[in-house]
Order: structure tokens, then C-alpha cells, then sequence
């Protein structure tokens, strides 16, 4: 069914950061496309004003992007600016004034989740919620007692459908690609199960530290920066079931079908690991255990995957900076040929940065008379033609009203029913050294299962 399209587009935390890494190079592109033509309103309390906005988009652009003349002046002069604090009535009704006759405006929360409540509830008393739509950046709480809540507050102003959860790793290309791979093709259907399927493993991996964001970090740490959102949803692409259709409800409810069957995670199916030098990081806790890097063992239980251990490791300031997730399938039930011992012959790999590739693990024979062989990748698919940007696509699917690639409530809640008990100090944290591929006891934790994947990442061409 057919959404009705936003006619105005509101930001608040208009001179933050995320506004200026990825939202006015979003919006730059949605005009460029022929995407948005409606007033774009941001909000901020810097004493602004619209000239001063305007500028800072083009400073954005110019560092982030490009300055397409003909989408910059257009977009220049869509742009309000209004200046009040996120606690004052005023603000709020400043906004009703520059909304005008606009009937569904979009207001994109990119502030600090500590403002949500005040500005939901500035929203909803000026007048401004009427037929309106929110965006709300992660973290979606940073447990399931503080999920529940936020879903508790946004549910009393807006309905579930008119609220999109930014997770914006479900806007890249090669994560899109996950999902149309597994369903548009037919020959992975069959192998896709615990008959064929031995183990699956996701990395993702920062060739760096906390890059001067160690007093956001230290509240966060590894689990709840990337594992709660981008990993799961990665891993809910990799095992849901097909969904009935693409529409935003089919998807969502098999993600969620998916995370109900992850048992909850006990202490001995996590790791947890801390760079040296982290503690001396600006903003870090002398004495801080928020972890760096964790690494996951899941079970699930389902029909399809009953048995099959899955895997997730991130860390920062690892050897590479690199996303790829490896499926090793079972290998041949007989050993005819003795040159191969224990690994497995045959997997997918896909790499979802920086580059993407999908590929097929297999063995051929060597020439010569000795039945030996040597592994080999078909190559499916491979590209570093730069895509779509994430933000452009996810705030352009907002407008449209299309909530396929946004995070449901209860699919939030259900991650988050599998972490909460291995959360904060459940499990110790070890110290790793800068440029290794973790704390050593991550190894033991795949040990069963071949071991992890340590992604190589090829200097680029030329
Ligand atoms: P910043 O701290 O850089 O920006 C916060 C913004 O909120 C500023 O524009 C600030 O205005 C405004 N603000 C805060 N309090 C008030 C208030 N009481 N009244 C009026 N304005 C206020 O945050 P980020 O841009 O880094 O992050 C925003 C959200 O996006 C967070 O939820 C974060 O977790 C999420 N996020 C950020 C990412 C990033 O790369 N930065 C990546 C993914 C998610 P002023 O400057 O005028 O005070």
C-alpha cells in the first residue's frame, strides 16, 4: 500500500555532527534526484542563523561529499533555521509556525538520546506529532529495560509505523545484496541449513581506536555500538527465513521469528577485550572495563539451524579494517582424496567492506599425475564502485513513508533479550595489543568450528 510522502523535513541537532557527516550530504543528493522538494527545517541551540546553516551544510559538503551547485542552491533555499532549546515550549512553537500547512512532516531525531523524551513531548504539545512521522537514531536504549521504555515513550505520541529506527548498515549496498542473493537465486535454498551449513562467522573489524570519541564510547562499548544493531541485523539477513513478500511488515516479522530463537547469551558464549592503551584515551575511565572488542557464540532454535553455532566478533584496532561473513558448509561425508585435512572445502564468503565480494571456496586438482589440490574462489560478484549512500537511501525510504530497511520495536527488544544478561560486567574483559585480532580466549570460544576468518584486505589497485 501506497504511503503518503513527507512534506516537510525537520532535524533536530541541526549543528551536530551527524548532521554534518551525513545529513546535508543526504539531503544534497535527494534533491539532486528529484527526491525532495519540501521546506527543511533544523533546529539547534547555537544562536544560528540561516545564513550560518547554510554555510555549514556547504563547509559539510565540500568535506563529505560535493557541492552539486544546482542541488546546493535548491537546498539552500528549502533551509529554515530555528534557534531555542529542546526544553522550551517556544521552540516547539516556533516550529508550528514554520510548518505552516504542512501535514506530515518527518522530524529526524539526530541528538543525543538523552534530549528524545523532551523533544517527543515538545512535538507532541505544540501540535507538531499530528500526522507526523520520527526518525530515531540508535541506540534504541542500552538494554531491554531502557528499550521498552523509549518504545513505551514514542508509542504515546506516534504509532509504531510512523516511527523509523535508523540502523545504517541496513542501507548499504552489499548488506541489501545479502538478502536479494539468498532469495533470488534458488541454489542456496537447499544447502541452506543445518544439513549443509557447518558454522557462520561475522567480523567486523576497525583498523582504529576510539578516534576522539572515548566519552561516548566508555558509556557504550563493543556490544552495544555495533553488536546489538549492525551484526544482528547482518546475522537476522544471513538466517531468517524468506519473507512472504518485501513489503516492511513480511521483512521485519521474519527477522523477528529469527531473533526470538536465539537463546539468550550465558557468560561462557562471550569474550570480551580491551586495547592497551584504551584507558589513557581522552574521556576514558582510568580504571574503565567497557570493552573494545567481543566475540559471540549463538545457537538458535530453529528447524533450519538447530546445532549450527553461529559467530559474531568486532573489535577495534584490529589488523584490518574490514566486514566479511563466512559460511563454511560441511565437508564431503568420505575422504577420497587424503590431501585434505579437517578444513573446510567448501563456503561462502561475503565481504561487505571495504569492498564487496561474494565468493565460493572449492577445490580443483593440480596438474600432474598425484590426485592433489589446491583451494580455489569463484568469484560471484566483486565491486568498489562506490554506491548509494546509506543516509541518502534511509532518509529518502522515511519520506516515502517505506519502513523495510528500518528496525521494528520488537525486533529491538528481542536483540536485546539475548544480550541483557552478558551486558556490562557479566563477563571479564582482557587486555589485547593494538593490531592482533583480539584477546587470545576468542579463539577458544570457534576453536570447534575451524576457527575464525581473519579477513585479508588487498591494498587497492593502482
Ligand atoms: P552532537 O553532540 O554532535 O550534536 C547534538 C545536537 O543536538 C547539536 O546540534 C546540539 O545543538 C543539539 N542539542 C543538544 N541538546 C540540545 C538542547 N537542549 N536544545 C537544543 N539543541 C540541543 O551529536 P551527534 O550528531 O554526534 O549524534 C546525534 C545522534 O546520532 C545521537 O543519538 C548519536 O548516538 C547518533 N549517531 C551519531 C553518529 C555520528 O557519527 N555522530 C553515528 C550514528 C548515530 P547545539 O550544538 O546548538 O548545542
Amino acid at each position: 500500500m501506497a504511503s503518503v510522502k513527507s512534506d516537510a523535513f525537520v532535524f533536530f541537532g541541526a549543528t551536530g555532527d551527524l548532521a554534518y557527516k551525513q545529513i546535508f550530504p543526504a539531503l544534497q543528493a535527494l534533491i539532486r534526484d528529484g527526491r525532495l522538494d519540501m521546506p527543511v527545517i533544523g533546529i539547534a541551540r547555537s544562536g544560528w542563523s540561516v545564513e550560518q546553516l547554510r554555510q555549514r551544510a556547504h563547509d559539510s559538503l565540500a568535506e563529505h561529499g560535493v557541492v552539486d551547485q544546482g542541488a546546493f542552491a535548491k537546498l539552500s533555499k528549502l533551509m529554515q533555521y530555528i534557534d531555542g532549546d529542546y526544553n522550551d515550549g517556544q521552540t516547539f512553537a516556533r516550529l508550528r509556525a514554520a510548518l505552516g500547512g504542512a501535514q506530515h512532516p518527518l522530524h529526524y531525531l539526530a541528538i543525543p538520546p538523552s534530549m528524545f523524551v523532551p523533544v517527543v513531548k515538545g512535538l507532541a504539545a505544540s501540535g507538531c506529532a499530528q500526522g507526523a512521522r520520527v526518525i530515531v537514531e540508535k541506540p534504541f536504549g542500552r538494554d531491554l529495560k531502557s528499550a521498552r521504555a523509549l518504545n513505551r515513550t514514542l508509542h504515546r505520541w506516534f504509532r509504531e509505523q510512523d516511527i523509523f529506527r535508523i540502523d545504517h548498515y541496513l542501507g548499504k549496498e552489499p548488506v541489501q545484496n545479502l538478502l536479494y542473493f539468498r532469495f533470488a537465486n534458488a541454489l542456496l535454498e537447499p544447502i541452506w541449513n543445518r544439513q549443509h551449513v557447518a558454522s557462520m562467522q561475522i567480523t567486523m573489524a576497525e583498523n582504529f581506536g576510539v578516534q576522539g570519541r572515548g566519552r561516548f564510547y566508555d558509556e557504550v562499548g563493543a556490544i552495544r555500538d555495533v553488536v546489538q544493531n549492525h551484526m544482528f541485523q547482518v546475522l537476522a539477513l544471513l538466517a531468517m527465513d524468506p519473507p512472504v513478500n518485501r513489503t516492511a511488515d513480511a521483512m521485519r516479522d521474519e527477522k523477528l521469528r529469527l531473533f526470538r530463537s536465539i537463546r539468550p547469551l550465558r557468560p561462557e558464549d562471550v569474550v570480551r577485550g580491551q586495547f592497551d592503551g584504551y584507558r589513557k584515551e581522552p574521556g576514558v575511565a582510568k580504571d574503565s572495563t567497557v570493552e573494545t572488542f567481543a566475540a559471540l557464540r549463538l545457537h538458535m532454535d530453529t528447524w533450519r539451524w538447530a546445532g549450527v553455532p553461529f559467530f559474531i566478533r568486532a573489535g577495534k584496532q584490529l589488523p584490518v579494517k574490514c566486514t566479511e561473513v563466512m559460511v563454511r558448509l560441511k565437508n564431503p561425508p568420505q575422504r577420497v582424496f587424503d590431501d585434505v585435512d579437517g578444513e573446510a572445502v567448501n563456503y561462502f564468503r561475503f565481504r561487505l567492506s571495504p569492498d564487496v565480494i561474494i565468493s565460493l571456496g572449492a577445490r580443483v586438482k593440480q596438474p600432474g599425475e598425484a590426485m592433489k589440490g589446491r583451494p580455489v574462489e569463484l568469484l560471484a560478484h566483486r565491486h568498489i564502485r562506490k554506491a548509494m549512500e546509506p543516509y541518502q537511501r534511509l532518509l529518502g525510504d522515511a519520506i516515502d513513508g517505506d519502513g523495510a530497511l528500518f528496525t521494528r520495536d520488537d525486533c529491538v527488544e528481542e536483540a536485546w533479550r539475548v544480550l541483557d544478561p552478558i551486558l556490562d560486567d557479566a563477563v571479564p574483559v582482557h587486555r589485547y595489543k593494538p593490531g592482533t585480532w583480539g584477546p587470545p580466549e576468542a579463539n577458544a570460544l570457534i576453536a570447534g568450528a575451524g576457527g575464525w576468518n581473519d579477513p585479508r584486505v588487498e591494498a587497492p589497485e593502482g
